[in-house]
């Protein structure tokens, strides 16, 4: 019988070993993760999870029960240190080594950890153990300061000011989200966190963190100081491929692969997931996403390339992510960065629901972002997929009740 491991059990890896059964894989799945923890979802973690409103086994992605019923070998708190493509061995930290016929790298990212001291009441938020001691923290009051203004840090931010707290959020970009967004959209994001009553410190820097327990200074680079109960950084992640560092596979800020996510130079090593740095035929260069949708998406992408290897398919996303903050579901598809948005339906500064459009140079839509606007999302995604005109979309959507504010 042949066995398919799966390193990372997280909604990449689970995905995958689901996928497989659903689409008749009859071999044996083996999933390993370092965490002793059901696997659970990530994005809650930055928002229910913290408010309360879900608790952990809400957020199971599978229980060793629904494993047992699928014929997945769930193998928990097992660490890879290494892996021997060529003897089809991956060996872990406790001494113990696995073989495969075909193996699937889907360990993600941990938290970039903050280059200042790391006094206890600096979180990160990456694992549901990290939410679970910010949660007690932010519970027991003071104010809160957010280091770094990307998605999660932003979100935390909204769910601080959700739970009363006072709230700062300080990154050296001028906008939240700045990476994401082209700087017109960003400025609505600052204003939304601003009107919700966030004190925003953008385009400044921190140089420290200071003090203990819940008595903690945030420096910043211009030599302002902010007391602090409770610091979160939410300054990105590293990619979780060091483990491979030694297995003569190519990484380069993840596993680098082919367009059907198989390891270059390799036939039976495929990546999914935030590891995954994959040959995109449509950009026409390796990319690497760190969203739940391309998880989801590329772990599909896999297990029919695994089922199917005479006839593998290329993964060729459209990207998409979403973030929930204060009363806004943002939700950005494609590439939304550049200068400013080709087209606005509806008025970022003032209205509850919006969406902007990014044309390519062919005019055609290379991105969008929607906020609280269902429908206006579900026709971006059908647009980007098709390669639509975005002219076409405007008035589409123009008809579908968005005024044009740009
Ligand atoms: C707080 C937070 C909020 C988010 N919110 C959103 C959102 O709103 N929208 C959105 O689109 N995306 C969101 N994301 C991103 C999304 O959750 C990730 O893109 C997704 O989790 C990636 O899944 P993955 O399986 O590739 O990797 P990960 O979720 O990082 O999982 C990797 C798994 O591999 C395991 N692992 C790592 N190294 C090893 C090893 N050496 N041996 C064994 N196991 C190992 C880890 O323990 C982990 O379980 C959020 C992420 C976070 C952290």
């Amino acid at each position: 019988m042949t066995r398919t491991l799966i390193v990372g059990a997280s909604v990449g890896g689970v995905r995958t070993a689901q996928a497989l059964r659903g689409g008749g894989y009859d071999g044996e799945i083996v999933l390993v993760d370092l965490e002793t923890e059901a696997p659970y979802d990530k994005p809650p973690l930055s928002k229910a999870l913290l408010t309360g409103s879900a608790v952990p086994d809400g957020i199971r992605l599978l229980t060793p029960e629904q494993a047992r019923a699928a014929r997945i070998d769930l193998r928990l708190g097992l660490r890879a240190v290494g892996l021997d493509p060529r003897a089809r061995v991956v060996a872990f930290q406790d001494g113990s080594t696995a073989r495969y016929d075909r193996l699937v790298v889907a360990t993600g990212g941990s938290a970039r950890r903050p280059p200042w001291a790391t006094t206890d009441g600096v979180h990160v938020v990456r694992t549901l153990a990290d939410a679970a001691g910010l949660r007690r923290d932010l519970m027991a009051g003071g104010p809160l300061v957010v280091i770094g203004a990307g998605f999660v840090g932003a979100e935390v931010a909204s769910t601080g000011r959700r739970l009363g707290l006072d709230v700062t959020m300080v990154d050296v970009q001028p906008f939240p989200l700045s990476r994401s967004l082209s700087p017109d959209i960003a400025r609505a994001v600052l204003a939304l966190h601003e009107n919700a009553g966030v004190r925003c410190l953008m385009g400044v820097g921190v140089s420290g963190v200071s003090g203990r327990g819940r008595h903690l200074a945030v420096t910043l680079d211009d030599g302002t100081e902010l007391q602090a109960a409770t610091v979160v950084a939410g300054i990105g992640a590293a990619t979780g491929d060091g483990w491979l560092a030694a297995s003569g596979l190519k990484l380069d800020d993840g596993l680098v692969c082919d367009e059907y996510c198989r390891a270059v130079g390799t036939t039976d090593v495929y990546a999914v997931g935030d590891v995954a740095r994959w040959f995109d035929l449509t950009r026409g260069r390796h990319v690497r996403a760190e969203h739940w949708t391309n998880a989801v998406d590329q772990a599909a992408c896999v297990a029919h390339n695994i089922i199917e290897p005479r006839s593998p398919r290329p993964y060729r996303p459209v990207d998409f992510v979403w973030s929930d903050q204060h009363d806004w579901k943002i939700h950005v598809i494609g590439d939304a960065t550049g200068p400013a948005a080709t087209a606005v339906l509806g008025d970022p500064m003032a209205d509850q629901r919006f969406a902007a459009l990014y044309a390519d140079e062919h005019d055609r839509l290379r991105g969008a972002v929607v906020v609280n606007w269902p429908r206006a999302l579900v026709r971006c995604r059908k647009a980007m997929r098709e390669a639509a005109a975005w002219r076409d979309l405007a008035s589409d959507l123009h008809t579908a009740g968005g005024r044009v504010g740009a």
